[in-house]
């Protein structure tokens, strides 16, 4: 389904860690790159980002960038980002290969571009309250991943989620917010089932949440060919909101 890429684990490897660094590249106390310009490696990695996004094919690869990005966060030392119009046209004129989707909640408080601290045609994002999974979601999923190649699927939830707590509430929600709240039910009737009350049952309830979105997309016809060919990997994050950080739920 996805074209193969001749790259070496090693060269990889020495990929993601440039990759990690990279926007050090505009760092005043880091900005001596010329001794690796000749290295090919070094030479994509400094390409426009739309033929940088086009190497990064492996599932891995992608989890790692996503790590280092969200370390970077946590640290208060996010990169610099290019949002120039040169940028923009390069985005344009060639495409978007985002290496990663992400399936978030809608929660203002958790911007994936900014947590991942990613860059413009990085990530391919699908953000819905309670980041559940409908055949509309699936559909942006499965074009992100069939079209647009991207390698990685990562269903992001977070702590004191306002759509799951009330869906643990249970209250009458009005309008089309029971289309939400009704998706999470069978996550919160998981947890209480395991006899979690409080807090403990809002944050179970979110965890099984997460794991049954990745059920939902793991569903997909599309995304089994991509799977078993282990050319696509589907895994679950959660944000804590205090700490900034992501707990990869099946790593
Ligand atoms: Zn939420």
């Amino acid at each position: 389904m996805r074209k193969v890429l001749s790259y070496s684990g090693a060269a990889l490897l020495s990929l993601t860690i440039i990759l990690s660094g990279c926007g050090s590249q505009t760092s005043p106390k880091n900005n001596d790159q010329s001794s690796d310009v000749a290295n090919p490696a070094v030479q994509q990695v400094i390409a426009p980002v739309y033929k940088r996004a086009e190497i990064i094919s492996s599932p891995d690869v992608a989890k790692q960038l996503l790590i280092d990005g969200n370390s970077r966060f946590v640290a208060g030392k996010p990169l610099s980002k290019d949002l120039s119009a040169t940028r923009r046209t390069d985005l344009m004129k060639n495409g978007q290969h985002p290496f990663a989707v992400i399936v978030s909640c809608s929660d203002s408080r958790v911007p994936p571009e900014l947590l991942f601290d990613q860059a413009l045609g990085d990530l391919f994002v699908i953000r819905v309250a309670g980041n559940v999974i409908t055949p509309v979601e699936l559909g942006s999923v499965e074009y992100a991943v069939e079209h647009l190649k991207a390698p990685l699927v990562v269903v992001l939830g977070h702590e004191e989620c306002g759509a799951v707590t009330a869906a643990v509430q249970g209250s009458v929600a009005h309008g089309n917010i029971a289309a939400i709240t009704d998706k999470i039910k069978p996550a919160v009737d998981a947890a209480k089932a395991m006899g979690l009350t409080g807090k403990d049952l809002i944050e179970k309830s979110a965890d099984i949440n997460i794991q049954n979105a990745m059920k939902d997309i793991s569903g997909s016809s599309i995304m089994k060919e991509g799977v078993e060919s282990k050319q696509v990997k589907i895994i679950g994050a959660k944000y804590d909101q205090d700490e900034g950080a992501l707990k990869l739920m099946n790593d």
